[in-house]
């Protein structure tokens, strides 16, 4: 069994502050209280000189962590021994040239790709990340696992607890705020689900307490673990353009875990020699919850070398709870207004060039349709990335002949009464931040049960 771990450790992510902690601690910040990164001491491990050495492994995935579309590519997030992985078969997910969807955002034939985290076992990228968080759980032997959640990140968590048995799974989610194929999940897989009056930030807050009083094991993208993990979705990525780095990764913003692991991937692959050049990263949130938007392109916050701006952040924070500002989206997987990787985010935006929009709830929903219409589908959160790309490529940030990715962060069926909403013309459903106009709608069409009236209604409806 190989076992790198010792080359492992957790560190303090602003460079300011020195100090490290062995992998054996559950911490969910630093001394200083910001977050913690994990870093690896390369030199100790066995890292090989080209990611392509890594198809070696499709031959071998009768081995379960050579299946694991994650661990096939442990030796780049090498923090646990082989023998403490868990593992359900998770990232076997397909990156897809989309012509129908790059003409919709501007893009030349051939330049747009989705890349559809749905196909995890949960039916979201964050299986990625509950695997790694999951088997460091297992490595400093937590019996009882917990975590926050607008709904992916429950339905993953409870996932790993029910198909392994390890752990006991605690969920807390915002009441009425979780759509129903993500609560349903939560509570098939057998996780205990606390759902707190209030939003996912009360709920956040909640959970952090609890895991702190109680010593139980917090699963929320505080957790530094989570993102080791979905680094392996850039992997994935490159893996599928056949380790060509993309001009562009476009991603949905909610509590920023997600940027921050892509660009952590690629600053390491940067490092490691294994790329030649980095990818510019797009942050997409939502009108209604755009608090990333708001502090990087009006306040000018940045990374400024490992020195973000605290007090510009904190006052921003105090300003919103004065006003009691409340994330209000129906892409409810990014209905968040204090996202915790927030700082982490901004070196992944230094690192990657990135840029941040936000786009309204109309432009989520048609992107999310086109979607539908020429892809795999997927929930409305991950429509943000499409909406984003074109609106990016309507303000000539990305060029035409750009090869871009947009991330499809969770499945179609997650959130059907969204979808049904929108093709029905529902607009009192659908109507959340703002009013919201459907342009690709296909409403079903009621028709008598007659035999001759539904032929016409075929010849009258069928192009
Ligand atoms: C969690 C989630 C997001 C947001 O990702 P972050 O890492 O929190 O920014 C976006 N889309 C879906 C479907 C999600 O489940």
């Amino acid at each position: 069994m190989q076992d790198y771990s010792e080359a492992a450790f957790q560190a303090c992510l602003l460079p300011e502050n020195t100090e490290t902690y062995s992998l054996s601690e559950a911490r969910t910040s630093s001394e200083s209280g910001d977050l913690l990164d994990i870093r690896y001491d390369w030199n100790k491990i066995p890292v090989p000189s080209s990611l392509k050495e890594f198809e070696k492994r499709w031959s071998t995935r009768q081995n379960p962590l050579d299946y694991s579309g994650v661990w096939r590519f442990r030796e780049l997030f090498p923090f646990a021994p082989e023998s403490q992985i868990v593992t359900i078969g998770e990232g076997q997910t397909v990156l897809q040239k989309n012509d129908g969807v790059a003409k919709y955002a501007g893009i030349n034939a051939g330049g747009l790709f989705l890349q559809y985290e749905g196909m995890n076992p949960s039916g979201s990228f964050k299986d990625n990340g509950m695997t790694a968080a999951s088997t460091h759980a297992r490595m400093i032997g937590a019996k009882i696992t917990a975590c926050a959640s607008t709904g992916n990140t429950s339905a993953s968590l409870a996932i790993y607890g029910g198909v392994t048995g390890l752990f006991q799974v605690l969920v807390f989610v915002g009441s009425g705020k979780i759509a129903y194929g993500k609560l349903s999940q939560a509570l098939d897989y057998g996780a205990l689900t606390l759902q707190i009056e209030g939003d996912f930030d009360d709920a956040l807050k909640q959970v952090r307490r609890v895991c702190e009083e109680a010593g139980i094991y917090l699963c929320n993208s505080v957790n530094p673990f989570r993102l080791e993990g979905q680094k392996s979705i850039m992997y994935r990525v490159l893996e599928g353009l056949n380790w060509e780095v993309p001009d562009w990764i476009v991603v949905p913003g909610g509590n920023l875990g997600n940027s921050s692991a892509f660009g952590k991937a690629f600053m390491e692959l940067k490092e490691l020699g294994l790329i030649d050049r980095m990818p510019r990263l797009a942050v997409i949130n939502a009108a209604g919850a755009s608090t990333l938007t708001r502090m990087y392109n009006d306040e000018g916050l940045r990374w400024n070398n490992g020195q973000p701006d605290k007090q510009l952040i904190s006052e921003y924070f105090r300003r919103m709870d004065e006003q009691d500002g409340r994330a209000v989206t129906l892409a409810s997987a990014i209905e968040i207004n204090r996202p915790v990787n927030l700082t982490k985010c901004l070196r992944a935006l230094d690192a990657c060039d990135g840029v941040v929009r936000d786009v309204s709830d109309e432009q989520i929903l048609d992107g999310k349709a086109q979607v539908g219409r020429h892809g795999f589908g997927c929930e409305p959160a991950s429509g943000a990335s499409v909406a984003g790309a074109k609106l990016l490529r309507e303000q000539g940030v990305i060029a035409p002949s750009d090869r871009v990715v947009c991330i499809l962060t969770g499945h179609q069926l997650k959130d059907p009464n969204a979808t049904v909403a929108y093709h029905s013309g529902d607009k009192q459903s659908l109507a959340r931040h703002a009013a919201v106009e459907p342009h690709f709608g296909n409403a079903p069409i009621a028709v008598p049960n007659d035999f001759s009236k539904i032929m016409d209604a075929i010849r009258q409806y069928s192009s």
